[in-house]
């Protein structure tokens, strides 16, 4: 589903963010990116969905996609293969909540029939069917991130990525996030989820791979979180 091989990723400052990183995920996984600030789990999952484009690698491949030869105007292709879900949402404010899922779903052209159908079975899979016509600022974060997850998943993606998905979550509302995430996830979604939720790595337990200074430093099937921060 995901294979890097000695991906590098160099900033244009110099700094160079993921260093020959190695690893393999496959379909049907939940893996979490653990480590400090700074360390590179933005970077690293960043290089998976085409948001940075590695420095160099032997291999950089995400859903059948060769990302080290993808070429811009193929970039909407893999997108349609991954969805993105966002510490701060990205919700279109002006759009309510079923104009943001079915946005998903226009831009790719599919019929109106066939979006109004899927746009509702999302928003009902993440209990907000009785939102539709409200517009994002007029929800509370759990449910933005709600809205943010339906778009993300309306198109059926092999793989979700999550970037700090609880960050701007109090406990009870993260935990609400993760049990929808596992549902997901037990659809046979793959789940690749940046965090820094001790708590939740801790206790919800999947597969770990901890960053530090641009390498993986450990990868373990259950692992804890075991950083200070
Ligand atoms: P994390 O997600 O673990 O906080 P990042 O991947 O955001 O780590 O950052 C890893 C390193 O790369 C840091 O030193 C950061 O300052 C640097 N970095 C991240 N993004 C950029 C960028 N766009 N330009 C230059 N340096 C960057
Ligand atoms: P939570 O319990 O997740 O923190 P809130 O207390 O923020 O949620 O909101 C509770 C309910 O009130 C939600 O259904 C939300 O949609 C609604 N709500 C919150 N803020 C507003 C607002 N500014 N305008 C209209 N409805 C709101």
């Amino acid at each position: 589903m995901i294979e890097m091989q000695d991906v590098t990723k160099k900033y244009p400052n110099k700094t160079t963010a993921v260093r020959g990183i190695s690893v393999h995920i496959k379909q049907g996984e939940f893996v979490y990116v653990v480590g400090p600030s700074g360390s590179g789990k933005s970077t690293f999952i960043k290089l998976m969905y085409r948001e940075e484009k590695a420095t160099s690698g032997k291999k950089l491949e995400v859903v059948n996609h060769d990302l080290l030869k993808i070429k811009n105007k193929e970039v909407p292709y893999l997108r349609r293969d991954i969805g993105v879900v966002f510490q701060d949402f990205k919700l279109l404010p002006r759009k309510t909540v079923y104009e943001n899922v079915a946005y998903a779903m226009q831009v790719i052209g599919r019929k109106p029939r066939e979006i109004k159908k899927r746009v509702m079975e999302v928003l009902d899979l993440v209990g907000l069917k009785h939102k539709v016509r409200v517009f994002p600022s007029e929800l509370s974060g759990g449910e933005q991130q709600r809205v943010s997850i339906a778009r993300a998943i309306v198109n059926t993606p092999k793989v979700l990525i999550a970037d700090e998905p609880t960050g701007n979550l109090d406990p009870d509302t993260s935990w609400e996030i993760m049990k929808l995430l596992e549902r997901i996830n037990n659809q046979g979604t793959t789940i690749v989820m940046a965090t820094h939720n001790k708590t939740i790595v801790d206790t919800m337990r999947h597969r770990l791979i901890a960053i530090e200074n641009g390498l993986i430093v450990r990868d373990e099937a259950e692992g804890e979180y075991e950083f200070d921060d």
